[in-house]
């Protein structure tokens, strides 16, 4: 199941009252506005409620294991509409190429800015498809 379907059922989940949301965080208990954390996108109503910043924090980690994993089976059978579901921090990046991460995020931004790079912001972190890491390596721009 793809990213947008399951966004869509949990939405209409949450307006059917299928799924109700807490108050709190279940991770750090801190009352406000909780949003569903989805370890497992084939199961759209199936949620962790997270505070933003935990949410954010999950949401590397289950990137990061989606990741390891489609990397495990990269040599066959992958699509590359798949590919594009998986994204990924600059930190996780800058892991992988072994580049500073004040360098990977310079040149980040400077993609970003010169329109070469897709990404999706989650809040105050921006994430990436798995092809920026090409990019960011052979970067030969001004630093
Ligand atoms: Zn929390």
């Amino acid at each position: 199941m793809i990213q947008q379907e399951c966004y869509r059922i949990y939405n209409k989940g949450l307006r059917d009252r299928v799924i109700k949301r807490p108050d709190t965080c279940a991770n750090c208990d801190r009352l406000c506005k909780v949003a569903g954390h989805h370890i497992d996108y084939n199961k759209p109503l199936t949620v962790e409620w997270l505070c933003h910043r935990c949410h954010g924090e999950a949401d590397s980690r289950r990137n990061q294991r989606i990741w390891n994993e489609r990397m495990d089976k990269l040599d066959s059978t992958l699509l590359p509409d798949e590919l594009d579901e998986i994204m990924f921090t600059a930190e996780q990046i800058a892991e992988r190429t072994d580049i500073k991460i004040h360098t990977v995020r310079y040149r980040l931004s400077e993609l970003r800015r010169e329109g070469k790079v897709k990404s999706q912001q989650f809040g105050t972190t921006y994430v990436y498809p798995p092809s920026v890491v090409d990019k960011v390596k052979d970067y030969s721009g001004k630093e």
